[in-house]
């Protein structure tokens, strides 16, 4: 049984992540989305809220869990017996990262590959952070996120 995990900060999930998330559980027969705890970065929505969020928008994907986790990526994928990590890439700007990341993670465990998706072209602007940003500043999200998280976004801003 293939098992892959799609680690990430997913504050809030997007339709890039989502469009990531549809491809490549067509590839593996489980994916575990998981929400990392980091508490190093200062988020918009708790973890608890991104995996609700995350859970929504992919209730129609049968293979797909979502999750939570802190620490190295490499042991909890290793507690879940997952041994391929999901990442997307958008730009070149995302591949010097990913790619030592990759290789770290890598000769920790060398069970564990990391596997890349390019990202569709109509997402490779398309980041958490140039979401919260339009939306503390009033614009309209709705072409970024999935209309349910539109809806939190709101909430979380106070706005309509
Ligand atoms: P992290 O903090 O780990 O980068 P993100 O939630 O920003 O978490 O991203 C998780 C993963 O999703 C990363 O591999 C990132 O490159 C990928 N990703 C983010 N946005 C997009 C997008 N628009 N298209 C494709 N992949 C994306």
């Amino acid at each position: 049984m293939k098992v892959g995990i799609y680690p990430g900060s997913f504050d809030p999930v997007t339709k890039g992540h989502l469009d990531i998330i549809e491809r490549s559980s067509k590839m593996i027969d489980k994916l575990i989305v998981a929400v990392l705890n980091n508490n190093s970065k200062s988020p918009l929505f708790s973890v608890e809220e991104r995996v609700n969020m995350l859970r929504e928008v992919t209730k129609g994907i049968d293979n797909v869990v979502v999750d939570s986790f802190s620490g190295l990526t490499v042991d909890y994928a290793q507690r879940n017996h997952a041994n391929i990590i999901v990442r997307g890439l958008r730009a070149v700007t995302d591949f010097e990262y990913e790619l030592q990341m990759a290789q770290t993670n890598r000769i920790m465990v060398n069970s564990i590959d990391t596997i890349f998706l390019t990202t569709s072209l109509q997402y490779a602007y398309l980041s958490s952070s140039i979401v919260k940003e339009v939306a503390v500043n009033n614009g309209d999200v709705s072409k970024f996120v999935p209309e349910y998280v539109v809806k939190k976004i709101q909430d979380k801003l106070n706005i309509s």
